[in-house]
């Protein structure tokens, strides 16, 4: 059995080029760039509740990883650094070795270099601080956003729960549905470069972990505004297409673990958001606009009126997901 301090040698401690002073020391040491902000995010991963407890160890150190980047591309952040406090029942190699290696993996790929952390045993519980730095005053935050913009999504949305609702036997997708959907539920790319290329052009942003439908809603009480979204606008794929229009609409509205970017950019910037798009090869669609009348609206291609009953995630009200 491996001793805490071996354990974090052996699969935490990798070499650094970003950070002044990475693990070792009582604390790390970040320098910003001269001229930058620093953005900080954490994410608390919780066995049981927000993955299944046997789940693949390397696409747990992937997507624990993920999630935090995710809130970093949201604001238009460089990733820079993280620390890891993980909580483990046993220091089991076969565990450690995949997770770490789907963590670094997922790090390496945005140049963020784990500097510190904490190691104890307990139930199994994963949280990441990100850091990541941003040019002074260009962080695209939730509360920018102004009447007559228009609301954006990357991506598709919808099938991190449809891959949820088939592990739950909600739903039956055939073998080649779900080998294509589970992917987004377990291995979420985080759209780091898009957020980045949205610097100076969208007036408000966030991602999507909880449901468009509050996530929106954070938007607007941000803003002070109100928004309409075009149901029938709203980017999904071929198989959460196929699925009956309650459950898509379950999925697309509700479904969290999405982590597209949900972003408002004003009408004059709509060549400009999709030159991003292309820069960066990430699919933007839009589904909506931001009205000063509070409030949001659905309405379908025919522009009636839409009504959803079902309420984005919340831990402490919902026994969704
Ligand atoms: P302290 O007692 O000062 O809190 P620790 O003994 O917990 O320090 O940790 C020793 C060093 O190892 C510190 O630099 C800490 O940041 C780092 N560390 C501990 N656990 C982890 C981990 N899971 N991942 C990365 N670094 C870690
Ligand atoms: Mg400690």
């Amino acid at each position: 059995m491996l001793s805490e301090f071996d354990l974090i040698t052996k699969y935490f401690t990798k070499p650094i080029s970003n950070a002044s002073l990475g693990i070792g020391d009582d604390c790390a040491l970040l320098m910003p760039t001269p001229g930058t902000q620093m953005a900080i995010s954490t994410d608390m991963l919780v066995s049981g509740t927000h993955f299944f407890p046997d789940t693949d160890p390397a696409q747990l150190g992937h997507k624990s990883l993920a999630v935090n980047l995710s809130d970093l591309a949201a604001m238009g952040a460089d990733p820079v650094a993280f620390t890891l406090a993980l909580a483990l029942p046993r220091a089991e190699e076969t565990w450690l070795k995949p997770f770490s290696e789907g963590m670094f993996s997922l790090a390496n790929l945005f140049q963020c270099e784990l500097i510190g952390g904490d190691t104890t045993k307990g139930p199994l519980n994963i949280c990441i601080t990100v850091f990541g730095q941003i040019p002074l005053g260009q962080a695209i935050r939730r509360d920018n956003a102004r009447h007559g913009d228009d609301i954006w999504i990357s991506g598709t949305i919808g099938d991190a729960r449809l891959a949820l609702a088939h592990c739950r036997r909600e739903t039956a997708l055939n073998d080649d549905e779900f080998s294509k959907v589970l992917p987004r539920l377990q291995m979420p790319m985080p759209r780091v470069a898009l957020g980045k290329a949205l610097r100076k052009i969208a007036s408000a942003a966030l991602d999507l972990s909880d449901g468009l439908l509050g996530d929106l809603t954070h938007i607007l009480n941000a803003s002070k505004v109100g928004a309409t979204v075009n149901i029938d606008a709203l980017p999904v794929s071929s198989i959460l297409a196929r699925q009956p229009e309650d459950f898509r609409m379950l999925c697309a509205l509700g479904g969290g673990d999405d982590y597209e970017l949900c972003f408002t950019a004003p009408v004059s910037k709509r060549s400009r958001v999709l030159e991003a798009s292309d820069k960066t090869g990430i699919p933007v669609t839009r589904v909506g606009f931001i009205e000063s009348t509070p409030g949001l609206r659905l309405r379908n291609n025919n522009g009636e009126l839409q009504t959803f009953s079902h309420h984005s995630f919340d831990h402490f009200l919902t026994t969704e997901k």
